[in-house]
């Protein structure tokens, strides 16, 4: 008798576990791990990707098996390489397979379709790619003239016999008839039509020219020496290892990704590039381009689902051996992976907050290290975790102490202290006189400025005169936004929720209510206001979304903005040489934060902010508002003294006994009703105790600082311990306790927000 075998499929579906099927004989030499397979689930049929292939079922009945339907995929379709990478991402964050899966194949579902042949045959199984298809006309190579050709037909062969090839669409443009003459062409055997997947990447729409490389300074020769001679030995010999390069803004960081890929793709290495937001990074996109040509696969939102998966396929064939993208590009299907860079490792949007939360820049190091690649994080603000792993000789520290423009210095920090000074001629207490003086200086001599602020709207909260109460969000614990932009209404800034100003206060009913405190677009207004000639902007979400914001940036850098007022989106690693000035607003509001990492955000967005000053020739200022200047996250930055802020942090964490001193998994349970959800919380505590080894804490629970979310009642606790595996136990009996009805339960592994 023929041997039987089993598959184990990791489904799309959100349960925990991969499920296993019985694999009919006709299949057997198609099931290989890594590929795709129709099973039937339910009553539904799904795809799914076989992780193994077995003689024995394991420990399920084999009459309860049912077999696999087809298989859709000549060759598996994720790399082995990739594919163990996934199975222990999931194991990490016990993550369901399926959703894991998810993440890295986003065509699992959505781009091919596999049909069953009319007559039902498994081996007529064809997956139909639903993309937009371009019909491309060709030359046909050594055609001759065909005799008698006039108008359109004549035109057009002369036209594609000198382009060699053009899209219809294109054609029909300028031939109105021009379909009609195609179709002569082809039948006159001088012309074909081709098919061809259509992708519009707007950040490969123009050519770039090549740009010779800068000789690199000697920090720069040293630290490209030690990855370079990583890469050679992971090639040669197999070898991981793990990087961090620390170098001050402008430092020249880039510089050293740029030839460490370039090493890579000469040994025939491929190369992963993650960066915190690629829509407001095109010109690190640019650089690649400029110095590898276009060989790049940009991965970012604003593609379609088609282009994805052109680039996608592309990558895991190998035709591209480049990948540049935001968080998910760590599951780019890159073929003999080599180098992994993450650039700004320290920033926050690495991490995934829905779904499986995992995070890029720790799965990045995971990947390096099981694919035996070398993983390059940089950062003028490294993460305390990344220099733990320093200090415990889990990386190597490489470090770019100084500017790489010879004239390009460190800008001056100014801490003006708003318990002290009063409010400038606008009257706004976050426009302080010294900032306006400033401003005033800026806008006199010519020069750029730019500043942030934190909060988007108009002003943060509608407040009442009588009662002092804030209007709210009916759906949650927060005080609504007041917009004016915006159809002069009223927002909140986590749900969707908006609403004409109301006449009266909704708690007392009194009639004065007014607009308390400023964000971005206040400032704006007011800056409008008091300096009239000046050309001021602002830039936030409400403003700009994705490459929108590139629009702004771009008329920045034309200097065709004088004052630019933003949020985050200021901050990240624009190089606007013109800047000489930046403003910080308001630097309380992140230290304020119900949050163990609240000191080290507001540092790194401080110095991030600061480096944004004086990245030309003319030396930058920093002027930062607050009301605790002697506050170390506050006062170390405005000296730009990033290790004595990590001593000082690492400090107070290990005597909180806070990450990277312990390891934490927060739970959190969320439900309408209240009373469910605090039940639950503490039903789960409960478990999660009596499962957890001696050494962990159970930490709550507690409400969460935001406690009410689109409705919802929000609960969690923290498991905390000093070692990873200790948490094991207690997290596996959290995810198998039964959860009641209209409760969500969800979990956190390492988690980066405490709201
Ligand atoms: P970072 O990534 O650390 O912020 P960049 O790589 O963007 O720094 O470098 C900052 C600026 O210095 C860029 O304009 C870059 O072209 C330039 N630069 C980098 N390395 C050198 C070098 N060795 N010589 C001259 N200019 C350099
Ligand atoms: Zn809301």
């Amino acid at each position: 008798m023929a041997t039987e075998r089993f598959a184990r499929v990791a489904v799309p579906v959100p349960l925990g576990q991969a499920f296993t099927y019985a694999v009919p004989e006709a299949l057997y030499e198609r099931v290989v791990r890594g590929s795709r397979v129709l099973c039937p689930f339910g009553r539904r049929q799904v795809m799914g990707v076989v992780l193994s292939v077995a003689e024995d079922p394991g420990d399920v009945p084999r009459e309860k098996l049912k077999p696999l339907r087809a298989v859709v995929d000549d060759q598996p379709v994720l790399p082995d390489e990739l594919l163990s990478f996934l199975v222990e991402l999931a194991r990490y964050y016990l993550a369901p397979i399926g959703e894991v899966m998810r993440l890295a194949l986003p065509s699992i579902e959505r781009q091919a379709r596999a049909r069953l042949d009319q007559d039902g045959a498994l081996d007529g199984m064809k997956v139909q790619s639903v993309g937009r298809l371009v019909q491309v006309a060709k030359f046909v190579e050594g055609a001759a003239e065909p005799e008698k050709l006039r108008g359109a037909a004549l035109e057009l062969f002369e036209h594609l016999r000198d382009a060699k090839q053009a899209p219809v669409s294109e054609l029909t443009q300028r031939w109105g008839n021009a379909r009609a003459a195609v179709k002569k062409l082809v039948g006159l055997g001088v012309v074909e039509i081709v098919k061809e997947p259509k992708t519009r990447d707007p950040f490969l729409g123009d050519e770039v020219e090549r740009v010779p490389a800068p000789t690199p300074t000697p920090p720069q020769v040293e630290a490209v020496d030690a990855v370079c001679g990583a890469l050679a030995a992971a090639v040669a010999a197999g070898q991981s290892s793990a990087f961090l390069l620390h170098g001050v803004t402008g430092s020249g960081k880039t510089e050293v990704y740029l030839r460490a890929a370039e090493r890579c793709l000469e040994l025939g290495g491929g190369v992963i590039v993650l960066v915190p937001e690629i829509a407001l990074t095109p010109q690190l996109v640019t650089r690649f381009r400029q110095r590898l040509g276009d060989g790049i696969a940009v991965l970012h939102s604003g593609l379609s689902e088609v282009d994805r998966h052109v680039m996608w396929k592309r990558l895991r064939s190998g035709e591209l051996k480049l990948a540049v993208g935001a968080r998910s590009a760590v599951f780019a299907p890159v073929a003999n992976l080599k180098l992994i860079v993450v650039d700004e490792e320290h920033d926050g949007s690495f991490k995934q907050e829905e779904g499986v939360r995992y995070h890029a820049r720790d799965m990045a190091r995971l990947r390096a290290h099981r694919s035996r690649a070398v993983c390059v994080l940089g950062s003028a603000t490294p993460s305390l975790g990344s220099v733990a792993a320093v200090r415990e000789k889990r990386m190597q520290r490489l470090t770019l102490p100084d500017r790489a423009h010879a004239t390009a210095t460190l800008p001056k920090v100014e801490l003006v202290d708003l318990r002290r000074v009063g409010p400038g001629p606008s009257g706004h207490r976050l426009l302080s006189l010294p900032m306006h003086r400033a401003l005033e200086r800026v806008v006199e001599a010519g020069e750029q400025a730019i500043l942030f602020l934190n909060r988007r709207g108009f002003a943060p909260s509608l407040l009442c005169e009588s009662c002092g109460k804030v209007t709210e969000c009916p759906n949650c614990s927060v005080s609504l936004t007041v917009h004016r932009s915006r159809g002069q209404r009223l927002h909140c800034h986590y749900c969707d929720f908006s609403m004409l100003p109301p006449s009266k206060c909704q708690h007392c009913g009194a009639t004065k209510l007014s607009e308390e405190g400023a964000g971005t677009e206040r400032i704006e207004t007011s800056l409008s206001e008091t300096f009239p000639t000046a050309r001021v902007a602002r830039l936030d979400r409400d403003v700009a979304a994705g490459l929108k914001s590139e629009k702004v940036l771009a008329r920045m850098r034309a200097r065709e903005i004088d004052i630019l007022v933003g949020t985050q989106m200021v901050t990240k690693g624009h190089d606007l040489p013109e800047v000489t000035f930046v403003g910080v607003l308001n630097a309380d509001a992140a230290l304020s934060m119900p949050d163990f990492r609240a000191a080290e955000r507001t540092f790194h967005l401080l110095v991030q902010v600061a480096g944004r000053a004086g990245r030309g020739d003319t030396p930058g200022t920093v002027m930062i508002q607050t009301r605790q200047p002697e506050h170390p996250a506050v006062a170390l930055a405005a000296q730009h003294d990033v290790s004595a802020f990590i001593d000082y942090e690492l400090e107070a964490r290990n005597e909180l006994r806070y990450p990277p001193f312990s390891r934490l998994v927060m739970v959190r349970i969320d439900s309408m009703d209240e009373n469910r959800a605090v039940s639950h919380a503490d039903r789960l505590a409960d478990v999660a105790g009596k499962a957890a080894p001696a050494g962990v804490e159970i930490l709550g629970p507690a409400p969460a600082p935001l406690s009410r979310l689109r409705n919802r009642f929000r609960f969690r606790f923290v498991m905390r311990a000093a070692d990873r595996n200790a948490l094991r136990r207690p997290l596996l009996a959290v995810a198998r306790a039964p959860v009641p009805a209209q409760v969500r339960v969800s979990w956190d592994v390492d988690p980066e927000s405490m709201l």
